[in-house]
C-alpha cells in the first residue's frame, strides 16, 4: 500500500498532536483532514506556556513552524538547582545552541497553537470543527468508517486519534483503558519580575530551588522574560471532575496551598509567593495513560499518538514533544509505503521505536523526580541527554525503509 491522491489520512483532534501531523504529512504530499469537536473560536483558547526542547523544535522547523513562534518565547539552556542558600547543586540542560542545535524554547500554549494553525491554514489543509468523533463503524483492509457524536459519517484509509489524554478513538483499541491520577499535582502563578527579591544581580532563572518542603521553580515565558512562571508540586488525593472544578474555582484555598510555609522559604521564593498573580493560580493535576501493549488497531487502520497514547508526568518537559516526534517519524514511514514497504510491517516498527522512546522519558522523568530531592548527586553534564535531544528520527527511520527495500 502506498498512499494514493484518492486516499487519505482522518486525524481526530487539532491539538498540538493533531495539527502537526497534518502538517507533517502534507510536507509527505499524504492529503488528511482534521476533525475538531471544538468551534474555531474556542479552538485556540489556551493558558500557560509549553516548555519546548530541541528534539521537539526540531520536528518543528522541519513542519514550518519553529520559525513563526522563534521569537515569541522565552529562550535558555539550563535549569539550575539550588539549595535553601542558593548553591547550585546542580544544573540540567534543557537545550543547548552548539550541542543540539537549539536552545530550550518557553513559548505561550496559545502562540503555538495559533502559528500551528497559521501553517495549517496556509497550506490549506482541512480542518472541520464541531465534529466530535464517537465511534468505529467498520474497519477493513480498504480502510475505516467512523461516527460523530451527531451521527454523521466519514471515511478514510487511515484513522488516527489524536484526541488527548482522555481519547475516544483509544476505546476502540483498548475498551477498558482511562487515564490514571498519579497522585501529585502541580499549583503555578505568573510574577513579574520586577517583583522578585533576587539574592545578587543577573540571578539565573530559570532556577530550582529545594527545601524540605520540595521543589519551588522559576521559569521565564515571555520573550522578554519579564514575566515568569512560578510553582511547586504537591500529593494531592484524587478528585472527581467537580472536586478538581471547586478547587480550581476557590482562590483562598489554591494561594493558602501555594503559600504554604512561606516562612520558612529563601526569600526569593517568598518574595514569589507574596507577589504572585492570585488570578492566574491554577493547578494541574498529572494523569498518566498506563502503558498500552499496542497504540494501533488489529486491522492496523486505526492509530492512537500523543497524549492518547502516552500522556506523561511533566518532569522532563517532553509531553507534546513525543508527539512531536510520533508524527514527524509516522508521516515518514507512511510516505515510504509500497509493496515492499508494507503498512503493517511499517506500524510494526513504528510502533516498537515510539514505545522504547518513551519508556527512556519516563525513565528520565523519573530521575528528574529523584533530583527534587535535597540529597541527590551532583553534575549532570549536557551529554547525558544527547539520546533525548537528538533522536535522529530521519535516519532511523529511513535505515529500517532500506532493510524492507533490499529484502
Ligand atoms: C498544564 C500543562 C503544562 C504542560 N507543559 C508542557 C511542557 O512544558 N512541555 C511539553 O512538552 N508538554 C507539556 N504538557 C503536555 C502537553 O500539553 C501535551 O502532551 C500535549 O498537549 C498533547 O497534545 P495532544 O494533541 O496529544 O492532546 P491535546 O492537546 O489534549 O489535544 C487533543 C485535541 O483533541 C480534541 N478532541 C478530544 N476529543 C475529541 C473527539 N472525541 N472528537 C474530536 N476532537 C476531539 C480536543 O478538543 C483537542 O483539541 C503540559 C500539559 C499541561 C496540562
Amino acid at each position: 500500500m502506498s498512499f494514493q491522491k484518492d486516499q487519505k489520512v482522518a486525524i481526530i483532534g487539532a491539538g498540538l498532536a493533531g495539527m502537526s501531523l497534518a502538517l507533517a504529512l502534507h510536507k509527505q504530499s499524504i492529503p488528511c483532514t482534521i476533525y475538531e469537536l471544538r468551534d474555531s473560536a474556542s479552538h485556540l483558547t489556551a493558558t500557560g506556556a509549553l516548555m519546548l526542547c530541541p528534539n521537539a523544535l526540531k520536528v518543528l522547523s522541519e513542519i514550518g513552524v519553529y520559525e513563526r513562534i522563534k521569537n515569541q518565547g522565552y529562550m535558555f539552556e539550563k535549569l539550575e538547582y539550588k539549595d535553601e542558600n542558593y548553591k547550585i547543586t546542580d544544573e540540567y540542560y534543557l537545550g543547548g545552541e552548539k550541542l543540539f542545535g537549539y536552545k530550550a524554547l518557553r513559548v505561550y500554549r496559545d502562540i503555538l497553537l495559533r502559528e500551528t494553525l497559521g501553517a495549517i491554514t496556509e497550506r490549506g489543509i482541512q480542518v472541520q470543527y464541531g465534529r466530535k468523533f464517537s465511534k468505529v463503524v467498520k474497519e477493513d483492509e480498504t480502510g475505516v468508517e467512523f461516527a460523530f457524536e451527531d451521527g454523521s459519517t466519514e471515511s478514510a484509509t487511515l484513522l488516527i486519534g489524536a484526541d488527548g489524554i482522555h481519547s475516544k478513538v483509544r476505546q476502540y483499541i483498548h475498551p477498558n483503558v482511562g487515564p490514571i491520577f498519579s497522585g501529585m499535582m502541580a499549583i503555578t502563578s505568573v510574577v513579574h519580575v520586577s517583583d522578585l527579591r533576587f539574592p545578587e544581580p543577573n540571578y539565573h532563572l530559570t532556577t530550582s530551588i529545594h527545601s524540605k518542603y520540595g521543589a519551588f521553580v522559576f521559569a521565564p515565558q515571555n520573550s522578554s522574560g519579564t514575566e515568569i512562571l512560578v510553582g511547586t508540586q504537591m500529593r494531592m488525593p484524587e478528585q472527581d471532575q467537580e472536586g478538581w472544578r471547586r478547587i480550581r474555582q476557590n482562590k483562598d484555598e489554591l494561594k493558602s496551598m501555594f503559600q504554604a510555609h512561606m516562612n520558612e522559604w529563601p526569600d526569593l521564593v517568598q518574595s514569589a509567593m507574596e507577589h504572585m498573580n492570585p488570578d492566574k493560580l491554577s493547578i494541574w493535576p498529572y494523569y498518566v495513560v498506563p502503558k498500552l501493549d499496542t497504540w494501533s488497531s488489529p486491522g492496523k487502520r486505526v492509530i492512537i499518538l500523543g497524549d492518547a497514547a502516552h500522556a506523561i508526568p511533566p518532569t522532563a518537559g517532553q509531553g507534546a514533544s513525543q508527539a512531536f516526534e510520533d508524527v514527524y517519524s509516522l508521516s515518514l514511514l507512511l510516505s515510504k509505503l509500497s509493496d515492499k514497504v508494507k503498512l503493517d510491517d511499517a506500524l510494526d516498527f513504528w510502533q516498537c521505536y515510539r514505545m522504547a522512546r518513551v519508556d527512556d522519558v519516563l525513565a528520565l522523568t523519573r530521575k528528574l523526580d529523584v533530583k527534587r530531592l535535597p540529597t541527590e548527586d551532583k553534575a549532570k553534564v549536557p551529554e547525558e541527554v544527547v539520546w533525548l535531544f537528538e533522536p535522529k528520527i530521519e535516519e532511523k527511520m529511513l535505515k529500517w525503509v532500506a532493510e524492507q527495500e533490499n529484502q
